[in-house]
């Protein structure tokens, strides 16, 4: 499959190109030629597949040629050696889990997939590539973790400090090996001006191949579908109409799920759920688009002011506002909202949410509200132990820390503080 930049000034490439890129070179999102949905009887036969089966079937058209089939099957069956559970909470609301992977987010996913490929392309020791990725909390544990040991790439992480939690901040600079944390004095804005800095400074690009591990990256974007259709499997015998909500901040999930939707999953609409970042609900009311600088939140990892996806889903309606409204909902909640939904959920169904399938929650209410015959899927973004804080002041309980999360806690820390860009190239030059 070869992509176009969606900035349309850059020529056209290949899968790994796009993928050692990160950025088209005139700074747009890469975007593949072209669709071609799955055949109709792939979805009737969905039961009868494995998820490793499943997503094989739904990538291969956009990694192919450049990975041959078989090294495909292997990348795909370990990226996905955890599950992805629906747990039903009553016949109108679900929630999907993403958390049962190593960092216990659903970015997980993503950056196992996009390690995977990188590591692939690099069997031959020709391709060594730099991944610098600025995160607010969740990116940053589960590239880590994917990337860790990976041949011939090195990870560079920059966190704002003191505004990831404990947990996240253990998760990323605990690793070691080819995994180094910078921790800046500033906020996850300036972590993001500084990668883009770096991104656009010849001296250093004509020095290293830097690539992003961010949703920008095609690789670390589309194996995000693969957990839509895990759950409309799981749900499609029971409910006609299949709605999921989705919390988003740079919107990299939920256009992934259009992309399945493309592809033929019977999904019959999407809520985008936000906190008060919330350029695209305000978008879908007046059809006006004003990024913000971003507000700091109890979902930190949705505090996004211009989400850098909006463009990838403007592309897959064509550009037409009536046929982005037909598809997409989306409403806002505060953070008093947020912790309110996160005791009901508790009180009423004895489920534990984090803050951002809370948000996520909200939406589902919002949307049934107008459309009560509906099925609605909120996505359980981050285990709720991640945001421990917020979450036991809230249901006044204490939660038991799964494995994943005590085998980091109590390792040591080892980060780099940094306050100007100056300092980033020094380290990258360095
Ligand atoms: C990254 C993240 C989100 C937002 O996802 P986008 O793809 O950026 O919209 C939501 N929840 C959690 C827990 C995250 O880590």
């Amino acid at each position: 499959m070869n992509y176009y930049s969606l900035n349309k000034q850059a020529p056209n490439t290949t899968f790994k190109n796009a993928v050692i890129k990160g950025l088209a070179p005139d700074k747009g999102l890469y975007f593949p030629e072209s669709i071609t949905p799955l055949p109709k009887s792939f979805f009737e036969n969905i039961d009868n597949l494995s998820n490793s089966e499943i997503a094989f079937e739904a990538i291969k058209q956009f990694v192919s040629p450049e990975i041959p089939e078989d090294v495909l099957k292997t990348i795909v069956k370990e990226t996905l050696s955890f599950d992805f559970p629906v747990v039903k909470l009553d016949d109108s609301i679900s929630t999907l889990e993403l958390f049962h992977g190593p960092t216990m987010a659903f970015k997980d996913v993503g950056a196992r997939f996009m390690a995977r490929c990188l590591g692939y392309f690099n069997t031959n020791n020709t391709n060594e590539v730099t991944v610098l990725v600025a995160t607010s909390g969740d990116t940053g544990g589960a590239v880590a973790n994917g990337f860790l040991g990976v041949k011939g790439v090195n990870v560079v992480i920059l966190y704002p400090s003191g505004k990831v939690s404990d947990i996240q901040e253990m998760q990323l600079t605990t690793l070691g090996q080819n995994i180094k944390a910078l921790e800046v004095n500033g906020t996850f804005d300036d972590c993001q001006a500084m990668v883009k800095t770096a991104f656009l400074d010849e001296e250093l690009t004509s020095n290293m191949q830097l690539t992003s591990a961010n949703s920008i990256n095609v690789a670390r974007w589309l194996p995000q579908m693969f957990y839509f259709m895990f759950a409309y499997k799981q749900l499609h015998n029971t409910y006609d109409d299949i709605v999921f909500s989705v919390p988003s901040g740079n919107f990299g999930n939920v256009c992934a799920g259009m992309m399945a939707q493309q592809l033929g999953l019977p999904i019959k609409h999407f809520v985008a759920s936000n906190n008060v970042n919330n350029v695209v609900t305000r978008y879908l009311k007046s059809q006006l688009y004003e990024p913000k600088p971003s507000i700091q939140t109890i979902s930190n990892a949705m505090d996004v002011g211009a989400p850098s996806n909006f463009i990838r889903i403007q592309e897959i309606y064509k550009n037409k506002f009536e046929s982005l409204k037909e598809n997409v909902s989306s409403y806002s909640f505060t953070d008093d909202e947020t912790r309110a939904a996160i005791l009901e959920i508790y009180n009423t169904y004895n489920y534990v949410a984090d803050p951002h399938g809370a948000v996520g929650y909200l939406g589902s209410k919002a949307y049934l509200k107008e459309n009560p015959k509906a099925h609605c899927v909120f996505l359980e973004t981050a285990h709720p132990t991640k945001f421990l804080d917020v979450v036991e002041e809230v249901i006044k309980e204490k939660q038991p820390l799964p494995e994943q999360i005590q085998s980091v806690m109590g390792r040591e820390k080892v980060s780099e503080v940094i306050s100007r860009y100056e300092d980033l190239k020094g380290f990258l030059l360095g």
